[in-house]
């Protein structure tokens, strides 16, 4: 009788491998694919889903995903990537999609080792217990150096034809990768915002002085130079033409948190959002940080529209020591 597995499919080697073993060993593999609001554009899924002939359904995060940002049970790797509790959300999701094609089993491509934060075997054991998956739960490529699941004691799979796979090379893997026919081999990206340290300054700086923010707060960290002006209040400042649209795009959201949205009136420079109280010191504050990135300055008195939802107001920026030794965030 044929099996069939669900395989997370990252688009990386490992999940690529993971899904070749099972094809190998005669298992059906349909592969899935997890998105979050901080997963990188170039995600290769689709081209490995098609060099491996497996059919690909593709799942995004849910908002309850950002709760795990905020205070995740298992901590933060070494940026804001709570890759402990992300695994379980994801783990959890493919059980559901197991049960509804009625999959016998999940395949995932971790190695034992492989990433200080949640491959250890004590963090696949969490994984695999608070995902609910703890018998169901198969990584082929360290098989050998986990306790037996219900997969290989059954002999849907033969665990003597898995691996023992440990730590951090890639050497081994390529050479398996290159037996197995797969040829073109993904360089190694975990393609996910939180684990870069300028965008975790981000995400921390959203999560302490914004506890109650919103996916919209969170959509809007991946726009613009972020300042912070004080506890309550942040301005964030375009740096190109395609990002002044987007922000001028957010503010007119229905979900947006932000005031007041600034225009350079008679110069060429960047759009501006205040998210928090737009008063006379959040204004005084955002304009200058307009014109401390204007582009060109060919006018002697220059001016800065700020318009709020009731008012619309015109004011003459001034580029003070404070701003001008004003710190982003990150850019
Ligand atoms: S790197 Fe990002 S997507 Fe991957 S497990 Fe960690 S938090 Fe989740």
């Amino acid at each position: 009788m044929t099996h069939r597995c669900v395989t997370l499919l990252s688009g990386g080697l490992d999940s690529m491998l993971a899904i070749r073993i099972m094809q190998e060993q005669g298992v059906e593999v349909e592969a899935l694919n997890f998105k979050t609001a901080f997963t990188c554009c170039q995600d290769q899924s689709g081209q490995a889903a098609r060099m491996l002939g497996v059919r690909l359904t593709v799942v995004s995060q849910d908002d309850d995903y950002l709760e795990l940002i905020k205070k995740p049970q298992f901590g933060f790797g070494k940026g804001a990537n709570p890759c402990v509790d992300c695994r379980i959300y994801m783990f959890e999701r493919a059980k559901h999609f197991m049960e509804q094609i009625g999959a016998d089993f999940i395949v995932s491509g971790e190695v034992v080792g492989q990433r200080p934060m949640s491959q250890k075997k004590k963090d696949l054991r969490t994984i695999s217990y608070h995902s609910d998956l703890e018998d169901l739960l198969l990584r082929p490529l360290s098989a050998k150096l986990l306790p037996p699941t219900l997969p290989e004691r059954e002999g849907w799979v033969n665990r003597d034809d898995l691996y023992d796979f440990y730590g951090r090379g890639r050497k081994k893997l390529i050479q398996l990768a290159k037996s197995l026919g797969i040829e073109d081999i993904p360089s190694p990206s975990t393609g996910c915002a939180l684990t870069e340290p300028k965008f975790s300054q981000k995400v921390f700086d959203l999560v302490r002085k914004q506890p109650s923010s919103q996916p919209w707060d969170f959509e809007l960290l991946k726009v613009g130079r972020h300042f912070r002006l004080d506890d309550e209040t942040k301005v964030v400042v375009g740096r190109r033409e395609s990002e002044n649209g987007q922000l001028e795009f957010m503010h007119s959201q229905a979900e947006s948190t932000s005031t007041a949205v600034l225009r350079p009136e008679n110069f060429q420079g960047p759009a501006a959002l205040i998210v928090g109280p737009t008063n006379s010191e959040s204004m005084n504050y955002a304009s200058g940080l307009v014109l401390r990135y204007a582009n060109a300055l060919d006018t002697t008195e220059p001016q800065v529209e700020i318009l709020t939802q009731e008012t619309r107001v015109v004011v003459t920026p001034v580029v003070d020591e404070r701003i001008q030794n004003a710190k982003t965030l990150a850019d």
